[in-house]
């Protein structure tokens, strides 16, 4: 069996750290959802063509988050105000 380099234990160290130091996790509760809700024209289900941008990217804009480094957890699924359908964080939506 061939030994594991020195470095490379070094830089798996390095790379965990900076994950635990930089990942942020952000709950949405319900009162951030409408507001986040109101800022959603149409989403993927209702507007397939137009729908573009992650649902995520709203709660970036709403909670001020940076989304390189920021998960959500939703208190519940968002609702499209257009065809009533869950919007979670992945859902492809369009903007108002
Ligand atoms: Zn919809």
């Amino acid at each position: 069996m061939r030994p594991v380099p020195n470095w490379a234990h070094k830089c798996l160290a390095i790379s965990s750290t900076q994950h635990l130091k930089q990942q942020n996790v952000v709950l949405i509760n319900v009162a951030t959802l409408h507001e986040a809700e109101r800022l959603i024209e149409s989403c993927e289900q209702c507007n397939p063509e137009g729908a573009e941008i992650p649902f995520d990217n709203i709660l970036d804009r709403v909670t001020g988050s940076d989304p390189s480094v920021t998960d959500y957890i939703l208190e519940q699924a968002a609702k499209c105000p257009n065809c009533r359908r869950e919007i979670l964080e992945k859902t492809l939506i369009e903007p108002a």
